[in-house]
């Protein structure tokens, strides 16, 4: 196992780092109707290093009452204000200056989201850019045409336009902080709506952050709220509350659940980006080295802490041999250390409590009777003392049923099934409750196509792993999710459909004798 040393200069200092959030008393505050705000009852919560498990700053946990006041002010905001009927060209222009603040302080950005995720630099780095981009989409995308005019059978013009739904509870997880944060307020504020964001609790820095220059911008007040808190006290709050009009959630599947039951109170619109068990498919066909480099990049990226995570690596059994032997080759060189380490390759898991969570998984595929080929230890040495750092891990001899294959681990940890032919492929990929992702990797076109459309996933590839763009729909089948983020599926799903009739031919309808 190659590591990388973190020498404690590497980290630069927190304090500095974080200077620009806005503070009290050495706590990073919430941002709720245009002010910033501690806990209603001054509880606050300590941040933590995943890759050192020091606490580097101090952060406020929003209340019940948090939460209630920003729901409060979205609606009056939405309601009594003016953003509602505000002109999408205004609404464009303040979201294009938001993406270019996050493109000017992108290396201030992608340093506190390494610091508080823990990923490498490399990745953080991508992610400012996506999320950028994502509010760049929106902002082009508001302006654009939008309603549909329909011939009926009568002197009447019936067209349709799309209206903001309202009030939207957005709850986002710890994976991907600012980029999920882009997902969810850039195309709800184009469309008109008004937020309240709750970050997860372990890395609200970047979207506190993100909370400055929408006060900078002067966005209204109460147009968008950032309430920092835990999810069964701040996320049930917004989600059961009754002056919410839409929740939509990134999330674990039994958290989707329990957010789509807290909803049904007013039946409001839901969207579900949940968890994966996504099948990564090679045939014996496939360009070899390709396969392999994407079999890593698809599970080992963001250290498997990715919903759409290849997690399941499917070979064809007359390969199996020796395409896992390359990928266990690969999978042990792969350079684990601390984020800031600019040869680190991955980093570290987000929490001790997630750590143990994947390693009950690695001890249950050990104990179900599958062969552990590579990995399966928490890092020797410092960083593994300190930080929650797990090897790349690699589980062959696999059986359908076993835990590690139809569970999502969320974690380094790959499975391998084999399969004779292209009919037991589709049916070992289709075999979980999820759909969200899967790819296939063959020369051979027409399989290629015969099996993608085969597979019961939102997202697919071929021949690749991985890369997706804001103006394509993402979400899944199954329990993977319901409705679909990014483009123009994402835009939609922030709005509501009205019909308009207009009488064509203003007269009596002369339907009740006068
Ligand atoms: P959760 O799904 O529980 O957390 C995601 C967000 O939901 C966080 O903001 C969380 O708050 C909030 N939340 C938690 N409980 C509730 C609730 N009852 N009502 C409203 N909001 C709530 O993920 P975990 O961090 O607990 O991870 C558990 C598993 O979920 C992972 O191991 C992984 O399998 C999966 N997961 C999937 C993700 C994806 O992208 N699809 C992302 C993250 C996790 P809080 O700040 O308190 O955590």
């Amino acid at each position: 196992m190659a590591t990388v040393e973190t020498k404690p200069s590497d980290a630069p200092r927190a304090a500095e780092l974080l200077r620009n959030l806005k503070s009290k008393d050495g706590v990073y505050l919430m941002y709720i109707d245009g002010e910033w705000a501690a806990a209603s009852d001054g509880g606050t919560r300590d941040l933590i290093n995943p890759a050192n498990g020091e606490v580097f700053a101090k952060v406020a946990e929003g209340t019940k009452e948090d939460a209630e006041r920003a729901i409060r002010a979205a609606h009056r905001a939405f309601y009594e204000g003016s953003w509602g009927d505000s002109l999408a060209l205004d609404r464009a222009r303040l979201l294009f200056r938001l993406a270019e603040k996050i493109d000017e302080h992108a290396a201030e950005l992608s340093r506190i989201e390494t610091l508080n995720n823990g990923k490498p630099l490399r990745e953080t780095e991508y992610d400012m850019a996506d999320a950028a981009n994502c509010f760049r989409y929106y902002a082009g995308l508001a302006t654009k045409p939008g309603g549909e005019t329909f011939d009926v059978p009568a002197a009447s013009q019936t067209f349709v336009v799309r209206e903001p739904i309202g009030v939207c509870g957005q709850i986002i997880p710890w994976n991907y902080p600012l980029l999920m944060a882009a997902w969810k307020l850039a195309p709800a504020l184009a469309a008109g709506n008004v937020c309240i964001l709750k970050p997860s609790e372990l890395t609200p820095l970047t979207a506190l952050r993100l909370a400055t220059w929408i006060e900078e911008l002067e966005f209204p007040k109460g147009v968008v709220n950032i309430v920092v808190g835990a999810g069964p006290v701040v996320g049930h709050t917004i989600a059961a509350s009754d002056l919410v009009d839409k929740v939509a959630f990134t999330g674990g599947t039994k958290t989707g659940r329990a957010i789509m039951q807290a909803a049904t109170g007013n039946l409001k619109k839901i969207s579900l980006e949940l968890g994966g068990k996504s099948p990564n498919i090679v045939f014996a066909d496939a360009d070899f080295n390709t396969a392999v480099d994407y079999a890593l990049f698809g599970i080992f990226a963001n250290a498997g802490q990715v919903c759409s995570a290849g997690s399941r690596l499917l070979v064809e059994e007359s390969i199996a041999d020796k395409f896992v032997n390359a990928v266990v080759e690969r999978a042990k060189k792969i350079k684990v250390g601390d984020g800031f380490d600019p040869s680190a390759e991955m980093g570290p898991l987000i929490s001790r409590a997630h750590e143990e969570r994947v390693e009950g998984y690695i001890k249950a595929g050990v104990a179900e009777g599958a062969t552990l080929a590579c990995g399966g230890k928490r890092l020797p040495g410092e960083l593994g003392e300190k930080g929650n750092f797990i090897e790349p891990t690699v589980f062959t001899h696999t059986k359908p049923d076993m835990k590690i294959v139809q569970e999502e681990i969320f974690g380094p940890v790959l499975v391998v099934q084999t399969f004779a032919d292209e009919k037991e492929a589709v049916k070992l990929a289709n075999d979980t409750i999820y759909g969200l992702a899967g790819a296939v990797f063959t020369n051979d076109v027409a399989k290629a196509h015969r099996v993608i459309r085969k597979l019961r996933a939102g997202i697919t590839w071929i021949n690749t792993y991985h890369p997706t763009y804001n103006e394509a729909p993402w979400g899944g089948y199954k329990q993977s999710g319901i409705g679909r983020e990014l483009g123009t599926y994402g835009y939609e799903a922030y709005t509501e459909v009205k019909q308009i009739n207009v009488n064509l031919a203003v007269e009596p309808s002369g339907w009740f004798s006068s």
